[in-house]
């Protein structure tokens, strides 16, 4: 399941952070930013995270998750735009296209055209994969905090 494989990417740099925090007692939260083009069910991720991190420090963090609308480039105008539910839905639907994205997100960039000059050379600046955006860790130094 892809969402798995994601998920043990996450822990492990999730469990980078609680090492290097001197002092570390456990994650209390997970902030995620899961991009649309990326396709990946956030309610999936959530659980298989839950699963994956059983008997780590991140066993019991909040898992907070951002959803990010997909943004495009111009290489040639500089015209950004996002696409519309319509291009999204047709991504997802398309089964050439959607494998695409999952498997190399950039490789879909080469079927986008800049709807200003029709050229072709369009790269995706965000909203394409999944990006761990911080984490919180209770350290021994922590009274309280945020639990
Ligand atoms: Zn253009």
């Amino acid at each position: 399941m892809h969402e798995t494989s994601i998920a043990l990417s996450i822990l492990a740099a999730v469990e980078d952070a609680f090492r290097s925090t001197p002092g570390a007692r456990r994650v209390t939260r997970i902030r995620l930013q899961v991009g649309m083009l990326s396709l990946i069910d956030p309610e999936a991720l959530r659980f298989a995270l839950r699963v994956v991190s059983r008997g780590t420090p991140a066993e019991d963090a909040e898992i907070d998750i951002e959803m990010v609308e997909p943004r495009f480039r111009c290489q040639s105008c500089g015209h950004e735009w996002g696409p519309s539910p319509e291009d999204v839905k047709r991504i997802s639907e398309d089964p050439n296209l959607s494998t695409l994205v999952h498997i190399h997100p950039d490789a879909l960039a080469r079927y986008l055209r800049c709807p200003r000059c029709q050229g072709g050379n369009v790269e995706i600046t965000r909203g394409h994969g999944v990006v761990l955006h911080s984490v919180s860790i209770e350290t021994d130094g922590d009274e309280g905090g945020e639990a």
